[in-house]
Protein backbone atom coordinates (compact mmCIF):
# COMPACT_ATOMS: atom_id res chain seq x y z
CA UNK A 1 0.00 0.00 0.00
CA UNK A 2 1.12 3.46 -0.88
CA UNK A 3 0.26 6.54 1.71
CA UNK A 4 -0.11 10.09 0.71
CA UNK A 5 0.01 12.75 2.76
CA UNK A 6 -0.33 15.67 0.30
CA UNK A 7 1.21 18.55 2.06
CA UNK A 8 2.88 16.71 4.57
CA UNK A 9 6.60 17.21 3.16
CA UNK A 10 8.17 20.57 1.14
CA UNK A 11 9.29 18.42 -1.92
CA UNK A 12 8.24 18.33 -5.73
CA UNK A 13 4.86 17.34 -6.44
CA UNK A 14 2.29 16.49 -9.17
CA UNK A 15 -0.59 19.03 -9.54
CA UNK A 16 -4.11 18.49 -11.62
CA UNK A 17 -5.58 21.56 -12.25
CA UNK A 18 -8.88 22.08 -14.16
CA UNK A 19 -9.38 24.80 -16.29
CA UNK A 20 -12.43 26.55 -18.04
CA UNK A 21 -14.70 24.66 -20.43
CA UNK A 22 -15.90 28.17 -21.91
CA UNK A 23 -16.59 30.74 -19.25
CA UNK A 24 -13.07 32.26 -18.16
CA UNK A 25 -14.54 33.39 -14.08
CA UNK A 26 -14.29 29.81 -13.67
CA UNK A 27 -10.58 29.49 -12.93
CA UNK A 28 -10.41 29.60 -9.33
CA UNK A 29 -7.80 31.69 -7.16
CA UNK A 30 -6.34 28.31 -5.56
CA UNK A 31 -5.79 27.32 -9.37
CA UNK A 32 -4.24 30.41 -10.38
CA UNK A 33 -2.15 30.44 -7.87
CA UNK A 34 -0.89 26.44 -7.97
CA UNK A 35 -0.22 27.53 -11.78
CA UNK A 36 1.72 31.05 -10.72
CA UNK A 37 3.90 28.57 -8.49
CA UNK A 38 4.91 25.89 -10.59
CA UNK A 39 8.06 25.35 -11.74
CA UNK A 40 6.91 23.76 -15.17
CA UNK A 41 3.40 24.01 -16.62
CA UNK A 42 2.65 20.57 -18.65
CA UNK A 43 0.01 21.31 -21.18
CA UNK A 44 -1.26 19.33 -24.64
CA UNK A 45 -1.46 22.34 -26.51
CA UNK A 46 0.89 25.01 -25.75
CA UNK A 47 -0.96 27.68 -28.21
CA UNK A 48 -3.96 27.32 -26.20
CA UNK A 49 -2.36 26.89 -23.09
CA UNK A 50 -0.26 30.22 -23.40
CA UNK A 51 -3.31 32.26 -24.58
CA UNK A 52 -4.95 31.27 -21.17
CA UNK A 53 -2.26 31.75 -19.30
CA UNK A 54 -1.76 35.33 -20.95
CA UNK A 55 -5.17 35.79 -20.14
CA UNK A 56 -4.74 35.35 -16.08
CA UNK A 57 -1.03 37.15 -16.09
CA UNK A 58 1.30 34.45 -15.27
CA UNK A 59 4.19 33.93 -16.42
CA UNK A 60 4.50 30.83 -19.33
CA UNK A 61 6.99 28.01 -18.71
CA UNK A 62 4.48 25.50 -20.57
CA UNK A 63 5.55 22.45 -21.99
CA UNK A 64 3.87 19.96 -23.94
CA UNK A 65 2.69 16.67 -22.79
CA UNK A 66 0.30 14.23 -25.27
CA UNK A 67 -1.73 11.40 -25.78
CA UNK A 68 0.06 10.48 -28.94
CA UNK A 69 3.51 10.43 -26.92
CA UNK A 70 2.48 10.14 -23.42
CA UNK A 71 5.24 7.59 -22.76
CA UNK A 72 8.23 9.81 -23.49
CA UNK A 73 6.42 12.84 -22.25
CA UNK A 74 5.54 11.12 -18.96
CA UNK A 75 9.54 9.80 -18.41
CA UNK A 76 10.54 13.24 -19.17
CA UNK A 77 8.08 15.26 -16.53
CA UNK A 78 8.98 12.47 -13.82
CA UNK A 79 12.58 13.30 -14.15
CA UNK A 80 11.49 17.44 -13.93
CA UNK A 81 10.04 16.24 -10.92
CA UNK A 82 12.74 14.06 -9.50
CA UNK A 83 15.06 17.28 -10.30
CA UNK A 84 13.11 18.79 -7.76
CA UNK A 85 10.58 20.93 -9.63
CA UNK A 86 6.78 21.01 -9.16
CA UNK A 87 4.81 20.35 -12.42
CA UNK A 88 1.26 21.94 -12.89
CA UNK A 89 -0.60 19.42 -15.53
CA UNK A 90 -3.41 21.15 -17.49
CA UNK A 91 -5.22 19.71 -20.69
CA UNK A 92 -7.01 22.29 -23.27
CA UNK A 93 -10.14 22.58 -21.15
CA UNK A 94 -11.89 20.93 -18.21
CA UNK A 95 -9.93 18.42 -15.85
CA UNK A 96 -6.88 16.51 -17.23
CA UNK A 97 -7.47 12.68 -17.75
CA UNK A 98 -10.95 13.54 -18.12
CA UNK A 99 -10.97 12.25 -22.06
CA UNK A 100 -7.45 14.38 -21.83
CA UNK A 101 -4.21 13.14 -21.16
CA UNK A 102 -2.42 12.62 -18.13
CA UNK A 103 -3.45 8.86 -17.16
CA UNK A 104 0.37 7.80 -17.71
CA UNK A 105 1.78 10.58 -15.72
CA UNK A 106 -0.38 9.97 -13.03
CA UNK A 107 0.33 6.67 -13.21
CA UNK A 108 4.07 7.42 -13.20
CA UNK A 109 4.47 9.74 -10.57
CA UNK A 110 2.28 7.38 -8.02
CA UNK A 111 4.90 4.92 -8.71
CA UNK A 112 7.87 6.92 -8.22
CA UNK A 113 6.33 8.01 -5.21
CA UNK A 114 5.55 11.87 -6.01
CA UNK A 115 2.37 13.29 -4.12
CA UNK A 116 -0.44 13.86 -6.78
CA UNK A 117 -2.36 16.46 -5.80
CA UNK A 118 -6.01 17.15 -7.79
CA UNK A 119 -6.78 20.87 -8.05
CA UNK A 120 -11.12 20.95 -7.66
CA UNK A 121 -12.25 23.04 -10.70
CA UNK A 122 -14.45 22.46 -14.34
CA UNK A 123 -15.46 19.27 -16.06
CA UNK A 124 -18.50 19.10 -18.77
CA UNK A 125 -19.95 16.33 -17.24
CA UNK A 126 -20.48 16.94 -14.00
CA UNK A 127 -21.95 20.42 -15.06
CA UNK A 128 -24.22 18.60 -17.71
CA UNK A 129 -25.02 15.97 -15.27
CA UNK A 130 -26.34 17.84 -12.00
CA UNK A 131 -28.64 20.11 -14.46
CA UNK A 132 -29.99 17.19 -16.26
CA UNK A 133 -32.55 16.69 -14.41
CA UNK A 134 -31.86 12.57 -14.80
CA UNK A 135 -30.75 10.57 -11.41
CA UNK A 136 -27.51 12.21 -10.83
CA UNK A 137 -26.43 9.18 -8.55
CA UNK A 138 -25.39 6.35 -9.91
CA UNK A 139 -23.81 7.56 -12.99
CA UNK A 140 -21.25 5.69 -15.76
CA UNK A 141 -19.19 8.17 -17.34
CA UNK A 142 -18.32 6.80 -20.54
CA UNK A 143 -16.77 9.77 -22.59
CA UNK A 144 -16.48 9.58 -26.40
CA UNK A 145 -17.71 6.25 -27.72
CA UNK A 146 -15.37 4.72 -30.34
CA UNK A 147 -15.59 6.53 -33.83
CA UNK A 148 -16.78 3.29 -35.73
CA UNK A 149 -20.02 1.92 -35.88
CA UNK A 150 -19.71 -1.29 -35.17
CA UNK A 151 -16.76 -1.10 -32.12
CA UNK A 152 -20.10 1.62 -30.93
CA UNK A 153 -22.72 -0.92 -31.31
CA UNK A 154 -20.37 -3.92 -28.87
CA UNK A 155 -19.71 -0.92 -26.39
CA UNK A 156 -23.24 0.71 -26.26
CA UNK A 157 -24.28 -3.26 -25.60
CA UNK A 158 -22.20 -3.40 -22.59
CA UNK A 159 -23.76 -0.88 -21.06
CA UNK A 160 -27.33 -1.85 -22.23
CA UNK A 161 -28.61 -3.22 -18.64
CA UNK A 162 -26.64 -1.06 -16.43
CA UNK A 163 -28.89 0.74 -14.33
CA UNK A 164 -27.05 4.12 -13.52
CA UNK A 165 -27.23 7.13 -16.07
CA UNK A 166 -25.05 6.89 -18.74
CA UNK A 167 -22.81 9.85 -19.82
CA UNK A 168 -21.39 10.16 -23.37
CA UNK A 169 -18.92 12.75 -25.16
CA UNK A 170 -19.53 13.22 -28.54
CA UNK A 171 -18.59 16.05 -31.22
CA UNK A 172 -21.22 17.56 -32.83
CA UNK A 173 -20.58 15.55 -36.25
CA UNK A 174 -20.60 12.36 -34.91
CA UNK A 175 -23.68 13.05 -32.88
CA UNK A 176 -26.39 11.92 -35.73
CA UNK A 177 -24.71 8.56 -36.01
CA UNK A 178 -24.13 8.01 -32.50
CA UNK A 179 -28.04 8.77 -31.48
CA UNK A 180 -28.96 6.50 -33.82
CA UNK A 181 -26.71 3.84 -32.85
CA UNK A 182 -28.02 5.17 -29.35
CA UNK A 183 -31.86 4.25 -30.13
CA UNK A 184 -31.03 0.76 -31.62
CA UNK A 185 -29.07 -0.67 -28.83
CA UNK A 186 -30.42 1.00 -25.44
CA UNK A 187 -34.03 1.85 -27.11
CA UNK A 188 -36.08 5.37 -26.92
CA UNK A 189 -35.20 6.42 -23.61
CA UNK A 190 -35.09 9.66 -21.79
CA UNK A 191 -31.52 11.32 -22.52
CA UNK A 192 -30.52 15.07 -22.09
CA UNK A 193 -27.87 16.98 -24.48
CA UNK A 194 -26.08 19.74 -22.90
CA UNK A 195 -24.18 21.38 -25.02
CA UNK A 196 -21.88 24.84 -25.21
CA UNK A 197 -21.61 24.67 -21.47
CA UNK A 198 -20.77 27.80 -19.09
CA UNK A 199 -21.13 29.62 -22.84
CA UNK A 200 -23.40 32.27 -24.21
CA UNK A 201 -25.41 29.56 -25.96
CA UNK A 202 -25.55 26.82 -23.26
CA UNK A 203 -28.64 24.56 -23.98
CA UNK A 204 -30.32 21.66 -22.77
CA UNK A 205 -32.60 19.89 -25.02
CA UNK A 206 -34.44 16.99 -22.78
CA UNK A 207 -36.29 14.44 -24.77
CA UNK A 208 -36.52 10.99 -25.78
CA UNK A 209 -33.86 9.71 -28.15
CA UNK A 210 -35.95 10.33 -30.95
CA UNK A 211 -36.75 13.62 -29.98
CA UNK A 212 -33.28 14.40 -29.90
CA UNK A 213 -32.36 12.66 -33.37
CA UNK A 214 -34.85 14.80 -35.09
CA UNK A 215 -33.04 18.07 -34.04
CA UNK A 216 -29.25 17.36 -33.60
CA UNK A 217 -28.38 17.68 -37.31
CA UNK A 218 -28.79 21.45 -36.25
CA UNK A 219 -27.04 21.19 -33.35
CA UNK A 220 -23.18 22.74 -33.18
CA UNK A 221 -20.65 23.55 -30.49
CA UNK A 222 -19.55 20.42 -27.76
CA UNK A 223 -21.81 18.46 -25.96
CA UNK A 224 -22.82 16.02 -23.56
CA UNK A 225 -25.26 13.39 -23.69
CA UNK A 226 -26.94 11.32 -20.73
CA UNK A 227 -29.29 8.49 -21.07
CA UNK A 228 -30.92 7.36 -18.31
CA UNK A 229 -30.15 3.73 -16.71
CA UNK A 230 -32.30 0.70 -18.22
CA UNK A 231 -34.82 0.49 -16.29
CA UNK A 232 -35.49 -2.65 -13.82
CA UNK A 233 -38.25 -4.57 -16.02
CA UNK A 234 -36.06 -4.15 -19.29
CA UNK A 235 -33.08 -5.95 -17.95
CA UNK A 236 -32.39 -8.03 -20.32
CA UNK A 237 -30.02 -10.91 -18.81
CA UNK A 238 -29.01 -14.16 -20.66
CA UNK A 239 -29.18 -17.84 -19.39
CA UNK A 240 -25.57 -18.15 -19.15
CA UNK A 241 -25.43 -15.16 -16.78
CA UNK A 242 -28.08 -16.74 -14.64
CA UNK A 243 -26.20 -20.24 -14.98
CA UNK A 244 -22.34 -18.63 -14.45
CA UNK A 245 -23.91 -16.10 -11.09
CA UNK A 246 -25.47 -19.85 -9.63
CA UNK A 247 -22.33 -21.76 -10.08
CA UNK A 248 -20.01 -19.06 -8.83
CA UNK A 249 -22.23 -18.81 -5.38
CA UNK A 250 -22.03 -22.95 -5.12
CA UNK A 251 -18.33 -23.06 -5.71
CA UNK A 252 -18.08 -20.31 -3.13
CA UNK A 253 -19.24 -22.84 -0.71
CA UNK A 254 -23.36 -21.85 -0.94
CA UNK A 255 -25.81 -24.99 -1.23
CA UNK A 256 -27.42 -25.17 -4.23
CA UNK A 257 -31.05 -24.69 -3.11
CA UNK A 258 -29.27 -21.43 -1.48
CA UNK A 259 -27.53 -20.14 -4.46
CA UNK A 260 -30.48 -21.14 -7.12
CA UNK A 261 -32.58 -18.48 -4.31
CA UNK A 262 -30.15 -15.58 -4.30
CA UNK A 263 -29.84 -16.03 -7.92
CA UNK A 264 -34.10 -15.42 -8.35
CA UNK A 265 -33.57 -12.98 -6.22
CA UNK A 266 -30.67 -11.14 -7.68
CA UNK A 267 -32.41 -11.24 -11.93
CA UNK A 268 -35.86 -10.57 -10.50
CA UNK A 269 -36.89 -14.12 -11.83
CA UNK A 270 -38.79 -17.19 -10.25
CA UNK A 271 -36.57 -19.99 -8.64
CA UNK A 272 -38.45 -22.53 -10.81
CA UNK A 273 -36.51 -20.97 -13.68
CA UNK A 274 -33.59 -20.69 -12.04
CA UNK A 275 -33.55 -24.27 -10.83
CA UNK A 276 -34.52 -25.31 -14.46
CA UNK A 277 -31.74 -23.03 -16.11
CA UNK A 278 -29.14 -24.38 -13.91
CA UNK A 279 -29.76 -28.51 -13.23
CA UNK A 280 -31.85 -28.99 -16.42
CA UNK A 281 -35.28 -30.34 -15.18
CA UNK A 282 -38.34 -27.93 -12.49
CA UNK A 283 -37.83 -28.27 -9.14
N1 LIG B 1 -11.23 17.41 -20.05
C1 LIG B 1 -12.54 17.81 -20.43
C2 LIG B 1 -13.49 17.70 -19.24
O1 LIG B 1 -13.03 17.60 -18.10
O2 LIG B 1 -14.70 17.78 -19.44
C3 LIG B 1 -13.03 17.02 -21.62
C4 LIG B 1 -12.14 17.12 -22.82
S1 LIG B 1 -12.72 16.24 -24.20
C5 LIG B 1 -11.32 16.24 -25.23
C6 LIG B 1 -13.74 17.38 -25.03
C7 LIG B 1 -15.23 17.01 -24.96
O3 LIG B 1 -15.76 17.42 -23.70
C8 LIG B 1 -16.08 17.72 -25.98
O4 LIG B 1 -16.09 17.01 -27.22
C9 LIG B 1 -17.47 17.68 -25.33
O5 LIG B 1 -18.06 16.42 -25.48
C10 LIG B 1 -17.07 17.88 -23.85
N2 LIG B 1 -17.08 19.32 -23.52
C11 LIG B 1 -16.01 20.09 -23.26
N3 LIG B 1 -16.41 21.37 -23.00
C12 LIG B 1 -17.75 21.38 -23.11
C13 LIG B 1 -18.75 22.39 -22.98
N4 LIG B 1 -18.44 23.65 -22.68
N5 LIG B 1 -20.04 22.03 -23.16
C14 LIG B 1 -20.39 20.76 -23.46
N6 LIG B 1 -19.48 19.78 -23.60
C15 LIG B 1 -18.19 20.07 -23.44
Amino acid sequence: MKRQKSFEEDGPKLYLVPTPIGNLNEMTPRALEVLSKADVIACEDTRTSGQLLHHFGIPSRLIAYQNFNEDTSAKGIIKLLQEGNTVALISDAGYPLINDPGQRLVNEAVNAGFPVIPVSGCSAFLDALVASGLKAQPFLFVGFLPPSHNDRIKALQMYQNYPMTLIFYEAPHRIERMLTDVLAVLGNRQAVLARELTKVHEEFLRGTIEELLEVCPTLKGEMVLMVEGAKQEEVQVSDEDVRKYANALVEQGISRSDAVKQTAKKFNLAKNRVYELVHGDPQ
